[in-house]
């Protein structure tokens, strides 16, 4: 299932990360697709704040912690960027089949569709694509689990 929303700035992509978090936090593996600055770590704040695991200002890019962890009451949330992981035995060190499995964990993930296996194993994506200084198109596909499209 395919749904498309547009966001005309920053504070309207986290406030559609905050509606769409519930609804979110049903899956486990989430990849958040699109280039640098398009909206991946922002839509992440709302996501947070949805499921009151943070405020929008304690979620910052994972760049080089690689994962952030933001524990609410029923849902902890995993922000993960895999921009500098270069391979399969460097994503095995993450652990992320251990985060995976535990009731209640949302991975949200940057840059994860370099690797086949997540590519295979994710439960929803959402695409940002830059219109415009502040416009974003935002695309999210959730899939039945275990299929492949
Ligand atoms: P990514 O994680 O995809 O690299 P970020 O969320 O870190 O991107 O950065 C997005 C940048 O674009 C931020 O500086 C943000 O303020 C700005 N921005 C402008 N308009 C929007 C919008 N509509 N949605 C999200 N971010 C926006
Ligand atoms: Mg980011």
């Amino acid at each position: 299932m395919k749904r498309e929303f547009r966001t005309a700035s920053a504070e309207e992509t986290i406030a559609l990360g905050r509606e769409l978090a519930q609804e979110l936090a049903g899956s486990r593996m989430v990849l958040l697709r699109g280039d640098l600055g398009a909206g991946k770590t922002t839509f992440t704040k709302g996501v947070a704040e949805g499921l009151d695991a943070a405020s929008q200002d304690d979620v910052t890019s994972p760049t080089f912690t690689l994962i952030h962890e933001y524990r609410g009451a029923h849902n902890t949330v995993f922000h993960i960027d895999l921009y500098r992981i270069e391979n399969e035995r460097e994503l095995a060190t993450l652990g992320l089949d251990d985060l995976m499995n535990e009731e209640g964990n949302l991975l949200l993930i940057e840059w994860g569709e370099k690797f086949p296996r997540l590519l295979r194993d994710h439960d929803a994506e959402i695409i940002f694509t830059r219109l415009s200084d502040n416009e974003r198109q935002i695309v999210l596909s959730t899939r039945p689990t275990g299929s492949e499209e």
